[in-house]
């Protein structure tokens, strides 16, 4: 199916017309990402934490710390809501009320489950792939150690929205006349130059995957 489901949990209420159910709309948005914000609840109390996200087909993984609170309480299979926040810039109104933003957002609710065996790895190394892609081929690969001191948890994609503004501001019409600068700032998420790691022992040139880097 093209779309996910638009349930009662994930209708857009405000401004339904900028929300979307669409796959690989919302594919793209989470490719995107690099980092997450997952909200759950632990004894009554709600936290909410920003960590690396990596999807695969129709399915999101986090990973950490096997001690880690947030991926104990996941790989439980306990409920979690998790948001991916492209901020695309300021949008400058004539009247305060109607500043605002130009974002794309996917909010994810789900249950975990944990991964293991050959999977677990596979998707370590998607981590590191989704980052950087082509730093795989020169790592060391993960060891047992790594592996076991490391949760991976799944969420499968189904009650997910996204919702995207885009655009100039939104004015009242009597205050399209008043003498104000009105319009958009736009922001883009921009990769530095390579800093080589003073600890290197040898002296290598910086891998091609940085210094063409970017960020879609
Ligand atoms: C960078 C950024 C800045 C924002 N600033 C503001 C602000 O200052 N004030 C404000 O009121 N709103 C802001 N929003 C919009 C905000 O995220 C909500 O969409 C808004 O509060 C409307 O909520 P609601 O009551 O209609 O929906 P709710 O009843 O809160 O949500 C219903 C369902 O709609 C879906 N949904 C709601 N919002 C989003 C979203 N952003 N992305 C994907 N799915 C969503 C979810 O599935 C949710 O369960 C901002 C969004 C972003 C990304």
């Amino acid at each position: 199916m093209k779309k996910f489901p638009r349930t009662e949990k994930t209708r857009i209420r405000r401004l339904p017309k900028r929300g979307s159910y669409d796959r690989d709309t919302i594919y793209a948005l989470i490719d995107e990402a690099l980092i997450c914000h997952v909200g759950f609840i632990v004894d009554a109390e709600p936290h909410v934490i920003p960590t690396a996200i990596a999807r695969l087909n129709n399915d999101i993984y986090l990973h950490g710390s096997r001690l880690s609170r947030m991926l104990k309480h996941l790989a439980e299979g306990k409920d979690a809501c998790i948001v991916v926040t492209h901020l695309d810039g300021l949008v400058l109104a004539r009247s305060g009320f109607h500043h605002s933003m130009n974002y794309r957002s996917v909010v994810i609710y789900g249950n975990g489950v944990p991964v293991t065996g050959r999977d677990k790895r596979e998707i370590l190394d998607l981590f590191v792939e989704r980052l950087v892609p082509g730093r795989t081929t020169d790592i060391r690969a993960i060891n047992r150690k790594e592996l076991n001191a490391t949760t991976v948890v799944k969420f499968e994609l189904d009650q997910v929205s996204a919702k995207i503004r885009c655009g100039p501001p939104v004015d009242d019409a009597e205050d399209y006349d008043l003498p104000i600068w009105a319009g958009e700032l736009p922001f883009t998420l921009q990769a530095g130059k390579p800093r080589n790691d003073p600890a290197m022992r040898q002296k290598l040139p910086v891998p091609s995957y940085l210094t063409r880097y970017k960020r879609k």
